[in-house]
């Protein structure tokens, strides 16, 4: 998984990322491992409750139709709901936009023993912010190093942060939007603004790599996660979280009191 591992402050150009990538797995085996790596994750989402010393913010970043909702619903599949917590950030309502653009995050960010996703986050506002022009230059500039500061305080406090970016192609977000317009199931989910936002592709991919290649960070890495093929997508992200949880060497707590031999009546 270190191939999709950006460097902390490279030069990201996302043209020479493969979007459709399958890690030279067939689909059928890539579903097997899955199916392995959803039961792993189960496991250790149980442990880092009962452990309660570590928490675990997930942040997924993606263009539209880039495949957050699917990442969220297969990958946390068989976890436990109560275990784990989904927070999306729309565009911020008057009174958010009356605070700081991390004022809305942070109350978000995982306790002792959770785990939180965070379907877009903080980082649209070096992205939508940036490119539809929404404050001055100067100012979405500097929240590279505020994000990276306030990131770094959540680590150094207990929280280990993965963030992924879920890479579609250009031509794999035409046939996916299209696919929302003629399905008559999918069509809630298309938005005239979205082939607005389309037209915009190449400043999204020019503020996408310059956020991955400046708050990549050893504490907090960003992934660019192969998206084309949504088995694969799934399959490095788990993979990833469960590497992840693995490292945190988590262990049931000792009670307090020896139980042994002590009878239930
Ligand atoms: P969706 O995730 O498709 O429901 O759309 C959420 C929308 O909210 C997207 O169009 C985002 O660009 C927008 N959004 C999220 N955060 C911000 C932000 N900080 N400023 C402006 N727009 C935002
Ligand atoms: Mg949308």
């Amino acid at each position: 998984m270190k191939k999709y591992l950006v460097a902390a402050g490279s030069n990201v150009d996302l043209g020479r990322w493969d979007t459709s990538d399958d890690g030279g797995l067939a689909e059928d085996e890539g579903r097997k491992i899955l199916k392995t790596l959803r039961k792993q994750l189960e496991d250790y989402q149980e442990l880092l409750y009962a452990d309660h010393r570590h928490a675990l913010l997930v942040v997924l970043q993606a263009m539209d139709t880039g495949g957050k909702d699917g990442t969220i619903r297969r990958v946390f599949e068989g976890v436990n709901p109560v275990g784990v917590k989904v927070a999306s950030f729309k565009r911020p309502t008057d009174a958010e936009l009356a605070h700081d653009y991390l004022w809305r995050v942070h109350p978000h960010t995982p306790g002792k023993g959770e785990i939180t996703i965070f379907n877009r986050s903080h980082y649209e506002d070096v992205l939508v912010v940036r490119v539809k022009n929404l404050v001055e230059p100067n100012r979405w500039n500097r929240r590279y190093q505020q994000i990276a500061d306030f990131e770094r305080m959540l680590v150094e406090e207990g929280t280990t942060i993965r963030k992924f970016y879920l890479h579609i192609s250009k031509d794999e977000q035409r046939q996916r939007l299209q696919e929302r317009i003629d399905n008559p199931d999918k069509r809630w989910k298309f938005h005239a603004g979205d082939l607005e936002e389309r037209q915009l592709w190449d400043d999204y991919q020019q503020a996408y790599a310059d956020m991955l290649g400046r708050t990549s960070t050893e504490q907090a890495p960003w992934y660019v996660v192969p998206a084309d093929r949504k088995w694969y997508r799934d399959l490095v992200v788990s993979t990833i979280l469960v590497e992840t949880l693995e490292s945190l060497r988590l262990t049931y707590p000792q009670p307090d009191t020896d139980l042994s031999g002590l009878i239930v009546h």
